[in-house]
């Protein structure tokens, strides 16, 4: 039997969607298990977008769309980057993909030759470097440190590049960290960009989970050199929707939607009108952001609250749904740290695979009730 590719040999499959899928099958075989892995909402899809779905397929909305998105999603989408980021783009510049995910993907494709570089700030999101690989690029490390918050120091950032360096990954609010990076800090990344000539790849799905500090995108002032990557599923827990979009120059969109057009052809044509939906109707997507925001808020400040009364370590996060838990107090290392957590029956992604060596990532994705469940299972643990 013929073996695999070296390309594939090479990949790690996504730690945080394995873990996810351990804690399900714990709980489904009636293991009462608190789970604090997932990355995506607790709350249900808002009415007004389900409804938009049943309005299209009612409609008989069912066929193959453009590669790059229906037109009306495109045009939202231009409007939205106007309105919410202050970028100025056509909406030939945007691009509809199978969620945030497929325009990562395509970007590294569209993007890398072999052995051309990405910088990555550590910890990082599984999947950037895993991607650049597939891509045949090269990931290139570059730490961000509890002590600074985790957010980057754009002079660590300029010491990593070289010739061979084509794009930078920034993602604020930052899974897994919860940083949200200051405005002078997302500039100076900017103006590396132009200086050094590389791409900026701004992945901004976090945008609306944001309880200190303010969003801003760094494509405003690198429109040129700048791809930002955004998606439904946060924003409106539209996870399984898989509606995600991105925006840049003219010819790297062209670029990735004819990938999708030899690959997945287009994202979910009903999906793409619930997406539009979502982003045009803002009454009822701000009212439903903004009742996110607030829980998300309230359940971060009682994990924070419990997990300083246990005497453990966590940087505070500004934004997103995660805290990164140092992990010292109670093991020798992450792995150690989440199988000590899971014989307690609290389910967390170990940090390993983001580079968070020391640490757990939990998710406060959940009900304060689990919150609350999991810091008393914690509590006698320690
Ligand atoms: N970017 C970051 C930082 C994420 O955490 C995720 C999902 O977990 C994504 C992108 C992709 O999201 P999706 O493909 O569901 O839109």
């Amino acid at each position: 039997m013929r073996g695999l590719s070296e390309r594939v040999k090479a990949m790690k499959p996504s730690a945080t969607v394995a873990v996810n899928a351990r804690a399900l099958e714990l709980k489904r075989q009636g293991v009462d298990l608190v789970p604090l892995t997932a990355g995506e909402p607790d709350f249900d899809t808002p009415e007004h977008v389900k409804e938009a779905a049943r309005r299209a397929l009612a409609q008989g909305k069912t066929k193959y769309a453009p590669p790059a998105g229906i037109p009306e999603l495109r045009e939202a989408l231009a409007e939205k980057f106007r309105r919410e980021n202050g970028l100025a783009v056509a909406p030939e510049e945007t691009i509809v993909t199978v969620g945030g995910k497929q325009a990562l993907f395509n970007l590294f494709q569209a993007l890398l030759d072999p052995g051309d570089e990405v910088i990555v700030l550590a910890p990082y999101w599984v999947s950037y470097p895993e991607m650049v690989r597939l891509a045949g690029g090269v990931p290139v490390e570059v730490a961000t440190r509890p002590e600074d918050g985790f957010v980057p120091d754009p002079e660590a950032v300029r010491r990593a590049i070289t010739p061979r360096t084509k794009a930078l990954v920034v993602n604020s609010p930052n899974n897994p960290t919860g940083a949200v990076y200051p405005q002078e800090v997302l500039e100076a990344l900017a103006r590396l960009a132009v200086e050094h000539d590389f791409y900026l790849v701004s992945d901004e799905i976090y945008e609306h989970l944001i309880y200190e500090g303010a969003h801003f995108s760094p494509g405003t002032l690198a429109p040129e050199h700048t791809i930002t990557v955004n998606g439904a599923a946060k924003a409106f827990a539209m996870t399984g929707w898989r509606i995600g979009y991105a925006c840049g120059p003219r010819g790297v969109i062209k670029a990735m939607a004819d990938i999708s057009s030899q690959s997945t052809t287009s994202p979910d044509t009903i999906a793409q009108w619930a997406a539009l939906e979502a982003l045009t109707n803002l009454e009822a997507s701000q009212a439903f952001i903004q009742m996110a925001r607030k829980a998300y808020q309230k359940r971060r400040d009682l994990l924070l609250e419990g997990l300083s009364a246990l005497g453990l370590k966590a940087v505070r996060p500004s934004g997103a749904f995660y805290v990164l838990l140092n992990t010292d107090a109670f093991a020798e290392d992450e792995i150690q740290a989440a199988e000590r957590l899971l014989e307690a029956r609290v389910a967390v992604v170990p940090g390993t695979d983001f580079a968070a060596y020391r640490h757990v990532r939990l998710s406060y994705a959940t009900s304060e009730e689990n919150l609350k469940k999991a810091l008393g299972r914690m509590a006698t643990l320690l």
